[in-house]
């Protein structure tokens, strides 16, 4: 464990910098990109540039980013090369809510070097279906676009972070 702590802090200073540059949002709603300027943004809401439907808050991975049928493919490719983690969960689900404050965690700790994200699987059952979620909470890790593991149930924080590690 020490051993993964270690490599995530070397990494961290690197992405941090990248992020500087790439504070993209990807809009819940419609699903296009917008650039937003992190200062400008903690000051006034970011407006999405197509839709003009108010933006995320967070453009730096420090609340997980709510994904929908409409944003999961631009929220996919968006993650690029690092590993886009989705919470699978629903509002009833009461193993859901004792995630919840864990992915909440795991996104605000994540500075750049994965994406956290969240997925309502009542109101978006086309990405659910497509990803065969029978149970929740599910977390999906992607990285490359790709379906890369699945943890299904409730996890300790600690298995998500070695989960996540292994494919930075
Ligand atoms: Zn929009």
């Amino acid at each position: 464990m020490r051993e993964v702590f270690n490599r995530l802090s070397v990494a961290e200073s690197t992405i941090r910098r990248e992020n500087l540059f790439m504070a993209i949002v990807i809009c819940p709603n419609c699903g296009a990109k917008n650039r937003v300027d992190d200062s400008r943004a903690a000051s006034q809401k970011a407006i999405c540039g197509k839709c003009k439907r108010e933006l995320p808050s967070s453009s730096a991975g420090s609340t997980p980013i709510v994904v929908t049928d409409v944003s999961f493919a631009s929220t996919l490719a968006a993650a690029g090369d690092r590993p886009l983690l989705i919470d699978c969960w629903a509002p009833w689900c009461g193993p859901c809510r004792m995630l919840t404050p864990i992915v909440e965690e795991l996104a605000a700790e994540s500075a750049g070097r994965y994406v956290v994200a969240k997925l309502n699987t009542d109101e978006n059952p086309r990405t659910a279906g497509q990803f065969n979620i029978s149970a929740i909470p599910t977390m999906l890790i992607f990285k490359n676009g790709q379906l890369v593991d699945r943890l299904v149930g409730l996890q300790s924080k600690v298995n998500i972070v070695q989960r996540l590690a292994s494919f930075m």
